[in-house]
């Protein structure tokens, strides 16, 4: 029913890279891993893959202990930012080269790899060599290699870093709907917030090795629990109430003629449907939405709602 991971401490010499984390993923979900560089992500994911190999701690598959079994008994697949292509072969044989190991013959083969192409939006794409592709295109072939012989599990490290914004926006909402339309249980790590919640069931947010905090994006975002959290998902504002610490929601400001609170509007960005504003208060830059632009430079007043303050426990 899950992979599960308990109590998984991974070191490089006396460096702690991955401290005593324990998770649980349900089959089906899909779990973010995000936080800054050298939180330990990739080190995560690599003991998940067996690629590295734990000091202390279990990886559990459906009830099987799996830390000692080699990467490719796994059944996982692999995607990293550098997708590795074998640039002698075409996109057809790349893809099939994980089936043509596993002994699958040229025929199966074949229609597996058309199916792939279809599904990465690729059709076509077989016969044409590897040299001649965009970036975007190299990481669809990478991602429809690594889905080939339909691992158990997926695993992604950063797979859209080297994507310009565009074909990076492009592709996370294109591998978020494939990943559910095909219910794959995956761990997909990225230091990209809004890329993270765009695609996960659930997310962990790393901070020196260990997870701090895991949960719904929307539960996330709502309690981030710790200040690190809080500002890693956008709620940079903290304030302290009754001896207490919390993170400024930006759905627990609004603009009221008779707020209790005064600040300066910094910016204002068209968001669609409403605008984000960013707005000086006691020095501290608070965020919020509204229907309406408001000049920068105005003296706005500002209410609070309490019970949309993100209350902060310290680590
Ligand atoms: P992330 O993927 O979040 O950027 P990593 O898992 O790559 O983080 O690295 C976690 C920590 O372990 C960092 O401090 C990094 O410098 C260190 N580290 C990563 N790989 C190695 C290695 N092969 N040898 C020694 N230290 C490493
Ligand atoms: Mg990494």
């Amino acid at each position: 029913m899950t992979l599960s991971i308990e109590s998984l401490t991974v070191l490089y010499g006396d460096k702690v890279a991955v401290d005593n984390v324990s998770l649980d993923i349900a089959v089906g979900d899909v779990l973010a891993l995000v936080g800054p560089s050298g939180c330990g992500k990739s080190t995560l994911l690599r003991a998940i893959a067996g690629l590295v190999e734990p000091a202390e701690g279990r990886v559990e598959w459906q009830g099987r202990d799996i830390t000692h079994v080699p990467t490719h008994q796994r059944g996982v697949g692999l995607m990293f930012q550098d997708h590795a292509l074998f640039t002698h072969r075409d996109v057809a044989d790349n893809i099939g080269f994980g089936l043509k190991m596993a002994g699958v013959g040229a025929g199966a083969r074949a229609v597996r790899t058309e199916e792939l192409l279809v599904l990465v939006g690729l059709e076509g794409f077989g016969p044409r060599s590897v040299e001649g592709l965009s970036g975007g295109e190299a990481q669809r072939v990478a991602l429809a290699r690594a889905l080939a012989p339909e691992p158990a599990l997926l695993l992604l490290d950063e797979p859209l870093a080297s994507l310009d914004r565009a074909r990076r926006i492009e592709l996370n909402i294109e591998l978020a709907r494939l990943l559910r339309e095909l219910e794959q249980t995956a761990v997909y790590v990225t230091h990209d917030q809004d890329e993270a919640f765009s695609l996960a069931d659930d997310v962990g947010v790393m901070h020196q090795g260990q997870v701090l905090r895991v949960g719904s994006p929307g539960d996330v975002w709502r309690d981030p629990q710790f200040e690190i959290v809080a500002r890693f998902v956008g709620h940079e504002a903290m304030i302290e109430r009754d001896g207490q610490r919390f993170a400024v929601r930006p759905d627990a400001v609004s603009i009221a003629t008779s707020g209790e609170l005064v600040g300066r509007v910094k910016t204002c960005a068209f968001q669609g449907d409403r605008y984000a504003l960013t707005i000086d208060v006691d020095g501290g830059p608070w965020r919020l939405f509204h229907s309406v632009a408001v000049e920068p430079g105005s003296m706005v007043r500002l209410s609070l709602d309490p019970t949309r303050l993100a209350r902060i426990t310290d680590i």
